[in-house]
């Protein structure tokens, strides 16, 4: 099943605000911990909470009910009385979630209530954002949700109108149209949300270029909803569904081509769920061959066989810029290794795995015995390889193993641990990501270099760093697309301590260091001529932090793929420079 992805599917920056503070409390605040409602309208990111001790509070308890603890506002934000209220219930903390754009729309209607104006809020009554809204207007606001209402509305000295930020769009000029013509004086505040705009646009445009969209988010959330009537009103045909269980996969495999949107509070990996059913599904207009070349595909990206062949490509690479005579053994060591440390690795990190990549926690709960079983035969298959280049080979891809092995076990002392939260290496922020990259640059150019070597230094060093930076960006492009997933265990990757934004411009930075320093070391004769050629699959790992930023491709199996066909690339440059040599 051909599947597009909206790019403005899942979290809005609000609710993304939201969520990230409620994680963040629920490792690191005072407990009990509350949110002031259900923080977003989605059950499964509830259960979560639930699950990590986040309870929630219905009401406003009575003054002086707690003696300590935090509850978190919503990113709908609450009326200015219930923010009191919470504050004199004896909470230490109250965490503002209230969304940005919402307290704009909040200032709007005090200046507007303060100058005796009338508010319109054109929303739905009963729903939180605009109970808070309403909070603010001083008793002067009225709520609106159908043009027919206006005519209802009482006398209104220059009223002011707002929106709901997740307000269709049409519903709102609609009404606009009418109060303009009983209110001539009509101050018009269009606060409909910039991400709800893009989102309707999008899934309007979606709509009209596939047969039929599918639409996820919780039965609750209105703006889910909203998107549904706006894809159905666009002629589509829509399935709105809570998760993948609900889909109806008889009748999507009757269609060709299927658009997958969700609303603003689905977390990605409800989202990634669906992807993954959506594109299993065989179309009955798709080819066979088609059908198993993306089978094949995918089970090559996800077993880790892509990423190990390379791991091929790079020892390929490696050996030549150093110098160094290309053994078939060194070149089969290095693909097993990282055959090994990425399988095994998946299963350390599972429970992340779990929101970050349903597809692949899938895939390894269905395959534990075989991805385990070859895992370690890889191990045993590299370690015996390196016996055969020498006890030095040997000793290091053991001392590798180990420290493989040492990553996960808590080895700090408990003063340390308790001052720090360190406990084992992968506690420490980002180590994930570093210890990969130092993993591979051992593996692609120490271990050739002790096996065959000594290579010139220089050539050494800068086939070491080549390795280090670009497995690094691979690795941190899609940390970034994991931060959902992370937050939710507490792992610290480098986005989480950077951002997405810095760390983004972290690996241009880097991939744009890298460029240069192959540049200069071609340029001085350091490196072969090949240095220059090795700047391909840089290049191509900056297109796909290019593409990844712009939500041209779709998260998940293709574009893991694209991204490690980088590494092939390295080896399929070298070769070809051999060839020509
Ligand atoms: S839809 Fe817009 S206003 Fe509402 S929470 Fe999301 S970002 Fe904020």
């Amino acid at each position: 099943m051909k599947v597009r992805l909206a790019r403005t599917a899942g979290f809005c920056m609000g609710v993304r605000r939201a969520m990230e503070l409620a994680l963040w409390a629920a490792h690191h605040a005072e407990r009990p911990l509350f949110t002031f409602g259900p923080l977003i309208h989605n059950p499964q990111v509830l259960a979560l909470l639930r699950d990590k001790g986040v309870e929630e509070l219905e009401r406003v308890p009575p003054p002086g009910s707690f003696s300590g603890g935090a509850v978190i506002i919503r990113a709908h934000g609450v009326p200015p009385e219930q923010r009191r209220g919470l504050k004199a219930a004896g909470f230490t903390q109250v965490i503002d979630g209230t969304c940005p754009r919402v307290v704009r729309v909040q200032a709007i209607i005090r200046r507007a209530a303060r100058a005796g104006r009338g508010v319109v809020i054109v929303g739905d009554a009963d729903h939180p954002e605009v109970v808070g809204l309403l909070g603010h207007s001083q008793g002067q606001g009225r709520v609106v949700s159908r043009p027919e209402e206006v005519e209802d509305l009482p006398e209104m000295v220059r009223p002011v109108v707002v929106a709901q930020t997740t307000q269709n769009q049409e519903v709102f000029a609609a009404v606009v149209e009418r109060l303009h013509a009983r209110f001539p004086a009509l101050e018009v505040h269009d606060t409909i949300c910039e991400a709800t705009h893009r989102r309707q646009d999008e899934v309007r445009r979606l709509a009209a270029e596939v047969e039929g969209v599918v639409v996820v988010g919780g039965r609750a959330s209105g703006n889910t909803r909203r998107l549904a009537e706006v894809a159905a009103a666009a002629g589509a045909r829509v399935f709105l569904v809570e998760s993948e269980a609900e889909l109806d996969r008889a009748a999507l495999s009757r269609l060709g081509s299927v658009g997958l949107t969700a609303g603003a509070s689905t977390p990605n990996w409800v989202i990634r769920r669906l992807m993954r059913e959506l594109t299993a599904i065989r179309s009955q207009k798709e080819s066979r061959f088609r059908f198993w070349v993306r089978r094949v595909f995918r089970f090559l990206v996800l077993s880790q066989l892509w990423v190990a062949l390379g791991a091929a490509g790079m020892a390929t690479a490696s050996c030549m810029l150093m110098g160094l005579a290309l053994r078939g053994e060194l070149v089969a060591a290095a693909f097993f290794y990282i055959y090994a440390m990425h399988v095994l690795n998946q299963f350390l990190d599972k429970e992340a795995g779990q929101y970050n990549d349903p597809d692949r926690a899938h895939f390894l709960s269905k395959h534990h015995h075989f991805l385990v079983g070859s895992g370690v035969v890889s191990s045993a298959a590299a370690l015996v390889l390196c016996y055969t280049l020498g006890w030095l080979p040997l000793g290091l891809v053991a001392v590798m193993s180990v420290m493989g092995l040492l990553y996960s076990v808590p080895l700090a002392p408990r003063w340390l641990t308790r001052r720090t939260g360190i406990q084992r290496l992968k506690d420490i922020p980002g180590s994930k990501t570093l210890s990969a990259a130092v993993a591979w640059a051992f593996t692609v150019v120490v271990l050739p270099a002790v096996a065959l070597g000594p290579p010139p230094p220089a050539a050494a060093g800068v086939a070491f760093v080549y390795t280090l930076v670009l497995v690094l960006v691979r690795c941190a492009l899609f940390d970034v697309l994991d931060v959902q997933g992370d937050l939710i265990v507490g792992k610290e990757t480098i986005p989480i301590l950077l951002g997405e934004e810095r760390t983004r411009r972290l690996l241009w930075w880097l991939s744009a260091g890298l460029a240069g320093l192959m540049f200069l070391a071609a340029g001085a004769g350091l490196v072969p001529a090949l240095g220059l050629w090795l700047c391909l699959p840089v290049a191509g790992m900056a297109a796909m932090q290019f593409v990844q930023a712009r939500a041209w491709i779709t998260p998940g199996v293709l574009s893991e793929g694209l991204a490690d066909l980088n590494f092939w690339l390295a080896g399929l440059v070298a070769l070809v420079w051999r060839a020509w040599g």
